[in-house]
């Protein structure tokens, strides 16, 4: 052969060489699927294997499926629905957008999709066998969502197959990463099944029990327990999370998780900036344990810049540092709340009828009642700290609060709905979100009305196909909320336009799960509430002590 002739090589010769950067080992695979569910506004997510993966990955979730016209394309290299030009990279929030995830796996791994939108009447499948031309497209039974399977990995490329560990070593790689992967989607379901039996369940963190159950399954239960719960923003930056004491720190690096704008990095600095918060409590050796995310707003982070999208460049990563530094330092700083705090927890449901009137009753203009609370006398609050501690929260919505005087009730959700108002009256960026919210409405012509005013007011929405919306990036001045709830009350309120709409879901849609965030979550709440010059005293009645009484007995019975 003549060495100096220039020849395009083959197309399937250059997916494997992309291959090689995309899929090493079984998790590459689980991982580039996984991106792509969450892409597609997936609730849940369920993942068989045998054989460590090598022998077989099947990865089903129940997102906006890809219509049938599409499926060849997915499986083509360079073909990608995420980005149009290279404007677009700068403000990506979905999570995978070479396009060459697909096509990699197809060249290396027996794949199939299996996948159905909502407006089609049934669903549709393509196979390739590795490296060739996918097959036809064919009808195929299949809920809404996608199914990829991917068999005998690296069968055609022996070279490749022997560097794979064993299955049981590459099966630890998977759960590795799905937990990962699950960190920073908390409001999606995934199970791992591995050679038909279940290794990996995490339920949706849909209400407080749920959200523990899963960091029990995902950080072991120390950890869950005892990990001290993180939640700051300044300077543009949110961090919110977990941190272990110094008890809970490590041998090895092994339980440090950091999320960006809700993408698993590694970070030297940041990390750094975690140990460093420690000052001189962690020995040599020691590592501390932390879950962390951090939020900013997508153009002050570049993702672009490793393959595997592991690093990525902070535009200010200095001050990114800092707000960590100061975060954490912070949670450390106080004291760890007692064991079982986290998890006491009041049905409080049955009462919210009781508060509303109690609410009416108490009338207006607040007066100051003292009651004789054994707890409430001890300890002065912190100073910064919310001064107030959320004894329950009812019906998602009224807040009662030991205070030094007494018990106090806040309307949270009014408060919350004048706040948001104020605020977003004020000039505002939006922030993309860890889990983007899915929004289902009645109709299509209604999702259609719901998206326009949405987009108008700023916000970033994705059509998932038919009535169901994707909201990826919400204004700053949004207090966190429950997301599904938010959907719903988005949905609900689509008929309003303009800026109330959002205040109003947003009030709707207040929740404070466990117990360990309310005082925080409440203490941000009035200081929002105080930068947007809402005057908290008028959703606040002092509760006396035959009110109080009355609004536990139902909870007690
Ligand atoms: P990328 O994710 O970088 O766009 P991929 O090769 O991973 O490239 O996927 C190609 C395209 O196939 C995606 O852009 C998306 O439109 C579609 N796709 C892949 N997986 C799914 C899925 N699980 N649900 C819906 N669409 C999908
Ligand atoms: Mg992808």
């Amino acid at each position: 052969m003549n060495p100096r002739v220039i020849r395009q090589l083959p197309e399937s010769v250059i997916n494997q060489i992309a291959a090689g950067e995309v899929v090493e080992r079984p998790a590459s695979i689980v991982k580039e699927l996984l991106e792509n569910a969450l892409d597609a506004g997936a609730g849940s997510v369920d993942i068989e294997l045998e054989e460590g993966g090598i022998g077989r990955i099947q990865i089903r979730d129940d997102g906006s499926g890809i219509p049938a016209d599409q499926l060849a394309l997915a499986l083509t290299r360079h073909c990608t629905s995420k980005i149009a030009s290279a404007d677009d990279l700068p403000v990506l929030v979905t999570l995978g957008f070479r396009g060459e995830a697909l096509a990699a796996i197809g060249s290396v791994a027996e794949t199939s999709i299996t996948s159905r939108t909502a407006d089609a009447p049934h669903g549709w499948r393509i196979a390739q066998q590795a490296s060739r031309a996918p097959g036809p497209v064919a009808p195929a039974a299949h809920p809404r969502g996608t199914t990829v399977v991917a068999r005998d990995l690296f069968a055609q490329v022996p070279a490749r197959r022997r560097f794979l560990k064993r299955p049981q070593t590459e099966l630890l790689h998977i759960l590795n990463l799905v937990r990962r992967v699950a960190f920073c989607t908390p409001g999606v379901a995934f199970t791992v099944a591995h050679d038909g039996r279940p290794s990996l369940q995490l339920p949706a963190a849909s209400d407080a029990r749920a959200a523990e159950r899963r960091q029990r399954a995902l950080f072991g239960a120390e950890f869950a327990g005892r990990a001290r719960y993180v939640d700051a923003v300044a300077d543009g930056v949110r961090v919110f999370g977990w941190v272990g004491g110094a008890a809970l720190a490590h041998s090895q690096a092994d339980l440090q998780m950091l999320a960006v704008n809700g993408r698993v990095i590694r970070d030297r600095h940041l990390a750094h900036a975690v140990r460093m918060a420690f000052d001189e409590q962690l020995p040599a050796g020691r590592f501390p344990s932390f879950a962390l995310h951090l939020e900013m707003a997508p153009d002050a982070v570049d993702v672009n810049v490793h393959p595997g999208k592991i690093e990525v460049r902070f535009r200010d990563l200095r001050t990114v540092h800092d707000v960590l530094h100061a975060a954490v330092r912070d949670a450390l700083s106080r004291p760890a709340l007692p064991p079982g705090a986290a998890t006491a927890y009041v049905d409080e449901r049955p009462v919210a009828t009781r508060a509303t009137s109690l609410l009416r009753d108490a009338g207006s203009p607040p007066a100051a009642h003292a009651v004789d609370l054994p707890r409430q006398a001890a300890s002065a609050p912190a100073a910064g700290a919310c001064a107030a501690e959320v004894l329950a929260v009812i019906d998602e919505r009224y807040a009662v609060l030991a205070e030094l005087g007494g018990c106090a009730l806040i309307d949270l959700a009014a408060l919350v709905e004048q706040t948001v108002a104020r605020r977003l009256a004020q000039p505002w960026t939006a922030r993309p979100l860890v889990i983007p919210i899915r929004i289902e409405c009645t109709d299509e012509a209604g999702a259609a009305r719901l998206a326009a005013t949405l987009e108008a007011l700023g916000l970033e929405i994705t059509p998932l196909g038919g009535r169901t919306l994707a909201l990826r990036a919400v204004p700053v001045a949004l207090p966190p909320v429950d997301p599904s709830c938010f959907g719903a009350a988005l949905a609900a309120g689509g008929h309003d336009s303009g800026a109330g709409l959002l205040a109003a879901a947003a009030g709707r849609a207040l929740q404070i799960p466990a117990a360990r965030e309310r005082s925080a979550w409440l203490g941000r709440l009035l200081g929002a509430a105080e930068e947007a010059g809402v005057e908290p005293a008028r959703y606040r009645r002092a509760l006396g002590a035959a009110a109080l009484g009355r609004l536990f007995a139902d909870a007690e019975a």
